[in-house]
């Protein structure tokens, strides 16, 4: 084995049955700050992860969970709702900006209040699971919606929920024939990682292809238990993905970065997203500059394999989707020749044949009904942009 990943133990003071019960660990969460009197929003994690950021002090990772005075400042850029989220909500609780896809918000509790979170304005209010109306709201508008092939469920941590009602959304989505993939964006195998009982893994491989989108930022959140539970689920089939947020003095380090994504990929997590931070309330003092990202994906790019890079992006304030940021290697266009810089330094050019040449494929016909329709479905659900 390359790496060695360190165990983070418990407290003598706590009963080991305890810890390693995640509803537990859960239910601590609301004391973690209690000294905290007006915060932004909700502050708090699990006994494991503050066990963790004092473990790891020089990390800085105590700044993703402690609130600070810095949060209170007005910032440069400061959004309620960064991504236009309620611009694109077909339902309280679901957010079409994508043809293909929804966001289903179906909690607001998380295994970690980060205090630079995109949706403050959401998560952390307290009211645990949707409303059932809501819910169902939600639901219908899926079922009515036949080129949403992607639900996406988020919030919030959908994995704070119980099994069984987490079972029971993953069902009723399952018996929605167009409903190819289900996505389940989760903080808790970094916060929790006691979160993954065999139960829980069973429910997730019996509503299968059933993706987890994971949020690591640093690779001193990889402990031994993560390590070991991230095995748990790739043993078992589930496919994992990671986006990483780039935070001010925490992980905007090419050392640190490539420390986390060959880690990464060794669990078998695919690097996916490297997101610049949004501009949301508070967040001002964990932004970056995208030259500073840029720089340190050129670092990485050509030193790392394909496998371990994410892409990096951002998404354009208040609701102009993602936009993919990559380092400029082309150098000059000539006629058909365009000419790239590499990574390392090396000039030369790529001769384009002419297009005179270029023959699409005869037998597409087949795929050709897919992908028209496809295309017909209408981009985005933004009641604004419904009238334009
Ligand atoms: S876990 Fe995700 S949704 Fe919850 S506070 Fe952190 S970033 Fe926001």
């Amino acid at each position: 084995m390359s790496f060695c990943f360190k165990p983070l133990g418990r407290p003598k003071s706590i009963d080991k049955t305890d810890w390693k019960n995640w509803k537990w660990q859960l239910k601590q969460l609301k004391n973690s700050f209690q000294e905290e009197k007006k915060t932004l929003f909700l502050a708090g994690t699990t006994p494991y992860y503050l066990r963790l950021i004092h473990r790891f002090k020089e990390s800085n990772l105590h700044q993703i969970v402690k609130p600070t005075k810095y949060e209170n400042l007005p910032g440069l850029q400061s959004f309620k709702d960064p991504l236009g989220e309620e611009k694109y909500s077909s339902t309280p609780n679901l957010i079409h900006r994508y043809p293909d896809r929804v966001l289903f918000l179906i909690t607001d509790t998380c295994g970690v209040y980060c205090r630079f979170c995109t949706r403050k304005r959401y998560t952390g209010k307290q009211k645990a699971f949707v409303s059932k109306i809501n819910y169902k709201m939600s639901l219908d508008y899926i079922k009515k919606n036949e080129g949403i092939r992607e639900v996406i469920l988020s919030g919030g941590d959908p994995l704070t929920l119980s099994n069984s009602l987490l079972e029971k959304i993953l069902k009723d989505l399952r018996v929605i024939r167009h409903v190819e993939i289900i996505r389940i964006a989760s903080r808790m195998p970094v916060v929790c990682p006691m979160r993954f009982t065999p139960q829980l893994i069973k429910i997730l491989q019996k509503y299968n292809p059933v993706f987890l989108m994971l949020h690591f930022n640093h690779p001193d959140e990889i402990t031994k238990e993560v390590a070991d539970t991230l095995k748990f689920i790739a043993d078992s089939g589930i496919l994992m993905f990671n986006q990483t947020v780039i935070l001010n003095g925490i992980n905007n380090h090419p050392a640190i970065l490539q420390a986390l994504l060959r880690r990464l990929l060794y669990l078998r997590v695919k690097p996916y997203y490297l997101f610049q931070c949004d501009p949301s309330e508070g967040s001002d003092h964990f932004r970056t500059s995208i030259k500073d990202s840029i720089e340190i994906q050129k670092e990485l790019w050509g030193r790392l394999s394909g496998l371990s890079l994410p892409n990096l992006s951002l998404d354009i304030p208040e609701g102009g989707g993602k936009a993919v940021v990559v380092p400029n290697y082309l150098e000059k266009i000539e006629g058909n020749n365009w000419t790239y810089k590499g990574w390392d330094g090396v000039v030369n050019t790529y001769k384009n044949p002419r297009n005179q040449s270029i023959k699409k494929p005869k037998n597409k016909s087949f795929y050709k009904k897919e992908w028209f329709k496809i295309k017909k479905q209408k981009y985005g659900r933004s009641r604004n942009l419904d009238s334009i």
